[in-house]
């Protein structure tokens, strides 16, 4: 259905986000191009008019999520377009909802502004083009994720991620530098570079310089990071693989240029899994780089994502992945029971784990990296620390330091003398350590 929005007031557009960082990214430039068109941001479905639903298709019950978010807005508004991984497989959706106005694949900002086009015309209001420099941001305003690359030039064998985005394609390194500036006079003090794999950067644009201030800046994971490690904010590098380019990023991390942490989805530590799995990197020695990686900087917090019960998983291989554990030490970890993905080449694979067995492998991985993992915490107490404060109520503040990434990992709970604000930078000085926390009080 075609409509004019009444004359004189803005259209409005309900957006719902769902899946990772990286789409969640995607939606941020979706709403930006929006806002900069004179759209309006609308809370409720119900009077918008019209709803996006960015959804998710990684794994079977994300898309059923996705379903759902279809499902709830078809129901309160009726006008929807449906766009990110989902939409690359459009009969999925049109089956159950016939009547969704259009459906588009993940990086399609083009269609996904048309179909709103067609849906409800841009209002012609010189004011309302205004859109700040940065964009609409999704995240609070004193985070934000920066995207260097989409796609992936890696195969692991339970995703479908290059299938539905293709080759990896790596943004020059100026694009990413002069995105962050942005960001950063808009007030962020922290930067989270996401990409499917960050340590594969230019790879794809033979790491081609690009100009940068007065001076060229080559796509290069280390240049790249050490030239974000100048904008004076927190950098945070996420999706990282242990290749040994990387020891010379850790450097910079020791030398205080881009934040002590490092995320690596390991997902297994069995040589006979990762080869199945087709992991990046899965020939490297692991341990002995993480060892290597301490001893350059022996502040770093590691992260990372397991998948247990993965098709073949002995029980020695699972084994192998506890003791392995207990071995490296790992700060922060997330772990997941296999699911089989559509169109995932590891569904061929022989040896399906039984659900009882992978849950028992579940719990078992969960209570040996958590004693790991209070371990290393109760490490920090009793230091000083610089924490940025996420959410404040009276003088209790929340917040993290270095070695904590928003919306995933732990939190330091504060208590303050004197109020303070989100986004702020504070000292602090940790008193106590629980599994997954801190806590400390502002110095
Ligand atoms: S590195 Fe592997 S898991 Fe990650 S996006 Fe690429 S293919 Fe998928």
């Amino acid at each position: 259905m075609n409509r004019d929005a009444p004359a004189g007031e803005a259209p409005r557009i309900s957006f719902v986000s769902l899946g990772c960082p990286k789409a969640l990214v995607d939606s941020e430039r979706i709403l930006t191009h929006l806002r900069a068109e004179g759209y309006e941001l609308s809370r409720h479905h119900d009077g918008a008019d019209v709803v996006i639903v960015n959804t998710c298709g990684f794994l079977d019950s994300a898309k059923a999520e996705s379903l759902e978010a279809i499902g709830t807005a078809m129901k309160e508004n009726g006008k929807v377009i449906v766009t990110g991984c989902m939409g690359a497989e459009p009969d999925q959706i049109r089956d159950i909802f016939p009547n969704v106005l259009a459906i588009t694949g993940p990086q399609q900002y083009e269609s996904v502004l048309g179909a709103v086009h067609q849906a409800v015309p841009p209002a012609h209001d010189p004011f309302v083009d205004l859109v700040p420099p940065q964009g609409i941001k999704l995240t609070p305003r004193h985070y934000a994720y920066l995207k260097i690359s989409e796609g992936c030039n890696n195969r692991c064998s339970f995703c479908i991620i290059p299938k539905l985005r293709g080759d990896l394609v790596s943004r020059p390194a100026g694009d990413v530098l002069r995105e962050a500036e942005r960001l950063v006079k808009a007030g962020v003090k922290e930067l989270l570079v996401i990409s499917q794999d960050t340590s594969a950067y230019g790879v794809d644009i033979k790491y081609a310089a690009s100009p940068w201030r007065d001076r060229e800046v080559k796509a290069k994971f280390l240049d790249l990071s050490a030239a974000l490690g100048e904008l004076g904010v927190w950098v945070r590098l996420h999706y990282v693989y242990p290749y040994p380019h990387v020891d010379a990023v850790v450097e910079l991390m020791a030398e205080g240029k881009v934040l002590p942490y490092i995320d690596i989805p390991f997902q297994h530590a069995s040589p006979s899994v990762l080869k199945a799995m087709r992991r990046p990197a899965h020939q490297e020695k692991t341990a002995e780089r993480i060892r290597r990686w301490r001893e350059i900087c022996p502040d770093l917090a590691i992260r990372s994502t397991f998948i247990v019960g993965f098709p073949g998983e002995t029980d020695e291989d699972f084994e192998f992945l506890l003791d392995w554990l207990d071995e490296v030490k790992l700060d922060r970890v997330g772990c997941f029971k296999f699911e089989p993905v559509d169109g995932a080449p590891a569904n061929e694979l022989a040896g399906i784990v039984p659900d009882e067995v992978k849950e028992q492998r579940w719990h078992r991985f969960m209570q040996r990296q958590q004693a790991i993992s209070a371990k290393q915490l109760a490490r920090r107490v009793g230091r000083r620390v610089q924490v940025l404060v996420d959410e404040t109520s009276g003088l209790r503040a929340k917040g993290r330091a270095a070695w904590d990434a928003p919306e995933i990992d732990g939190s330091i709970h504060l208590t303050s003398r004197r109020p303070i604000r989100a986004g702020e930078f504070v000292t602090a000085r940790i008193e106590s350590a629980d599994a997954y926390d801190l806590h400390g009080t502002v110095v």
